[in-house]
């Protein structure tokens, strides 16, 4: 929480340690955006309490989530700036490298790999899951649409499926994915890589090589289920 009143004449912020330095990093740098955007109206009396959910908010339809999503926004162009992110940014996607890029930036993996979706050219997308299950995902504007959702179960025929039953921690090596595990629009290739953590959980990389029509369609937003046409692009 941040305390401060509506001209910011003092703030102090108070951050709970329970969930680790990252997490905690995080949080401040959230509570010091709000403290600098002097627009954003308090949510107490005494300054901003904010919760989980305000954390991770993305939203811009009620003023209260556009004020949440404005602060992690400056909380993370704060804590990974661009140019820190360059080596995963110019190079081929990898969660590999996106660990490391995390270790140096002290930042969680999931709020790195957020960070590189938004800012990379490449159509990728990154699926958290919980024994085996769906927790939450991400997606670059141009990734083709996954037909699933919280909860859902990965396919059988993808290698994060097999190495999520498996459970031996740590990288598999990227390789083509059935398409169709991921996406219903024809002419789409998928490539996966799944890192596999503690209790459970894991992350996937996944990244598509589409059709030639789409590169000309300079980041429209593409119907769900429009077929592609053309032949693929090869990946280099
Ligand atoms: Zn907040």
């Amino acid at each position: 929480m941040l305390l401060t009143d509506r001209v910011r004449s003092f703030g102090a912020i108070l951050v709970n340690m329970a969930h680790g330095a990252r997490r905690a990093r995080f949080s401040i740098a959230h509570e010091l955006g709000h403290f600098l955007m002097e627009r954003h109206d308090l949510s107490k009396d005494d300054g901003f309490r904010c919760t989980a959910r305000d954390m991770r908010e993305e939203r811009d339809d009620t003023r209260h989530h556009k004020q949440e999503a404005e602060a992690n926004h400056f909380a993370i162009a704060l804590l990974a700036p661009v140019y820190k992110m360059l080596t995963c940014i110019d190079d081929d996607p990898d969660l590999r490298k996106l660990q490391m890029n995390s270790d140096e930036l002290d930042l969680s993996l999931e709020a790195t790999i957020r960070r590189y979706v938004d800012l990379t050219g490449e159509p990728v997308a990154a699926i958290w899951t919980k024994d085996g299950r769906i927790r939450t995902a991400k997606r670059h504007r141009d990734f083709p649409w996954i037909p699933r959702g919280r909860g859902d179960i990965l396919s059988d025929l993808t290698q994060a499926s097999r190495a999520i039953r498996n459970g031996k921690m740590g990288f598999t090596d990227a390789a083509e994915s059935p398409a169709a595990a991921w996406t219903d629009r024809d002419g789409v290739e998928i490539y996966e890589q799944t890192r596999v953590g503690r209790d459970g959980h894991a992350v996937t990389l996944l990244w598509a090589d589409l059709p030639d029509d789409d590169d000309a369609n300079d980041g429209e937003p593409i119907e769900i289920g429009m077929p592609g046409f053309g032949r693929s692009r090869r990946r280099k």
